[in-house]
């Protein structure tokens, strides 16, 4: 039996009936949470090397549990993943980025070139007419398409055969694309040339050992390099100290995101972070 408290959800018998009955559980929990309004967004800055001023930020969802207090997306996202409710779930987080998104822009006058980024998931992908929700999330909010960035999974486009046309209509309305964890899927190669890519973020555990470990350095050089020649954006994520931060700016990286230079925040901190480099 499984006992209440934190890391509850992640701790699924790996057998497939207690799967799917766990699956059901939290399928029910998860859609009542929706109806709640028991779901929220924080925004870690990205940053740029080596000044650290911010030029964007991703929304991150977080589930406060009224018994259980704030759950991670680790710990629901697969299970919502699974039952289909990343569909609702994801179209709020979509609406709610860009709502709050819009707000920086037009309430508050956050103008500089900055980007909120959003995860979709492959089954948000493969729903019919996608890019159309992409596109109602940016006409109702009036956040300019230019301002929203996806972040997909290089496992997530592979297993979409609709995801490539989708993708290039999402491209097409000017919202950027980015392989998000990248270097951890499979086919990260064969997939830059078949999707309408513009950032790649580096996945932290290839970014973990860098100043420790000489062939660590040398993957994450080669990608930067790969990234310059395609043209594209490249950010390193899960940066946690000083260390890393200078041995990546010297590899040529100009973009990153991780705890050394700021947790995911709650939103008015993001916006006043963004107003104040305005006034720069
Ligand atoms: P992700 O998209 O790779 O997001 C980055 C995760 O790494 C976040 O965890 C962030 O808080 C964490 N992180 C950032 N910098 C550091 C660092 O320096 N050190 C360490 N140890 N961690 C760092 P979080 O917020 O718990 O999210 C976990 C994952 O859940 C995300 O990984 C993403 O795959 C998924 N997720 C979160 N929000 C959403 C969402 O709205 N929709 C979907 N589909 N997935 C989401
Ligand atoms: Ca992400
Ligand atoms: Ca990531
Ligand atoms: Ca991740």
């Amino acid at each position: 039996a499984k006992e209440a408290g934190k890391g509850q959800y992640a701790s699924y018998h790996p057998d497939l009936d207690e799967r799917a009955h766990y699956d059901a559980q939290l399928g029910a929990e998860l859609r009542l949470a929706m109806e709640r309004g028991e779901f929220r967004l924080l925004f870690q800055p990205v940053v740029r090397l080596p000044d650290r001023h911010p030029v964007g930020a991703e929304a991150l969802v977080r589930w406060d549990h009224p018994s259980r207090g704030v759950v991670s997306p680790d710990e629901f996202i697969p299970a919502a993943e699974r039952t289909g409710l990343i569909v609702p779930l994801g179209a709020w987080v979509l609406q709610e980025a860009c709502r709050t998104a819009a707000d920086w822009l037009h309430g508050h006058g956050a103008t500089g070139p900055w980007t909120v980024s959003v995860n979709i998931s492959a089954r948000q992908l493969r729903e019919a007419h996608f890019s159309r929700r992409v596109s109602a999330a940016l006409a109702a909010s009036r956040l300019p398409a230019e301002r929203l960035m996806i972040e997909l999974t290089e496992t997530a486009v592979f297993d979409s055969r609709a995801a490539a046309q989708t993708l290039r209509e999402i491209a097409d309305l000017g919202v950027a694309i980015a392989l998000d964890d990248f270097g951890t899927g499979h086919s990260s190669l064969g997939l830059l040339r078949n999707i309408p890519v513009s950032v790649l973020k580096v996945d932290k555990s290839f970014i973990d050992h860098i100043t420790e470990s000489p062939a660590e350095a040398t993957i994450a050089t080669a990608v930067v390099s790969l990234a310059n020649g395609l043209d594209l954006g490249v950010v390193a994520e899960g940066v946690e100290s000083a260390a890393q931060a200078r041995q990546l700016h010297l590899m040529g990286y100009q973009l990153s995101q991780g705890y050394h230079f700021a947790r995911p925040m709650a939103p008015e901190r993001v916006r006043d972070l963004l107003v104040a480099l305005d006034g720069r």
